[in-house]
């Protein structure tokens, strides 16, 4: 049985949080503070954690900071609209995606599935990802385009692979900056807009609305596939 621990102090959106997760046959532990979500997220062994950022002891940052130094456990972040900033820090913390509050039951679930598929922070061994009428075989560097070898530069390259291992969920500016150009380079946000402009000059159908290499807002990128 996959268990997910909640990790929020508000009651009512516990047990919404509770009951939707329920219903799709998830275990679900709760924590309504920080700490004692260190101490659940270890007893519990659960698959998935949603941490929300305004916690009444610890901020959920720390608590996500705590749970990622032992474990790769998937994070999903619960966050006002006001707190972009603190987000963004929590996704480079090492959580793997976000939901808005107030959120929806459906776009909760969707998170939750795409986040234990794509858990293991794997990209090897995965079947290759089908963009529209483009395929992308990351273990052959293939790329094509209606059957049609597409060419990506190096970086080209690395950048959509760094997408294709959070496939479904969000990447930072920093996160997609430090992996593909080096620590050295995490404020160079201007190179991501250069290089993912190129990337969807030449996998998207309409590059100007691109339905696979999505921006979020000033927060980062996310790559969706077909099957994803
Ligand atoms: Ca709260």
């Amino acid at each position: 049985m996959t268990t997910v621990l909640i990790v929020e102090d508000e009651p009512d959106i516990r047990q919404f949080l509770r009951s939707s997760l329920g219903a799709e046959g998830y275990r679900v532990v709760e924590s309504a503070t920080g700490e004692r979500a260190t101490i659940d997220a270890g007893t519990h062994k659960p698959d998935l954690a949603i941490v929300d950022l305004g916690l009444p002891d610890l901020d959920g940052v720390e608590v996500i900071r705590r749970i990622r130094s032992w474990s790769p456990m998937p994070i999903i972040v619960l966050s006002a609209r006001a707190l972009e900033q603190s987000k963004v820090q929590a996704l480079d913390a090492g959580a793997d995606d976000y939901v808005t509050k107030p959120f929806g039951v459906g776009e909760l679930l969707a998170r939750v599935r795409v986040a234990l598929r794509h858990g293991s922070r794997s990209a090897t061994g995965r079947p290759a990802l089908k963009l529209g009428s483009v395929t992308v075989d990351l273990e052959k560097h293939a790329v094509r385009k209606s059957g049609a070898e597409v060419h990506l530069t190096a970086l080209e390259f690395r950048l959509l692979t760094c997408l294709a291992q959070h496939l479904g969920m969000v990447v930072t500016h920093r996160q997609l900056l430090r992996e593909v150009w080096g620590p050295s380079h995490v404020e160079h946000t201007h190179y991501l807009r250069i290089y993912m402009k190129q990337l969807r000059d030449k996998l998207e159908e309409d590059p100007v609305r691109p339905r696979y290499l999505v921006t979020e807002t000033g927060i980062g990128y996310r790559l969706l596939a077909d099957d994803a």
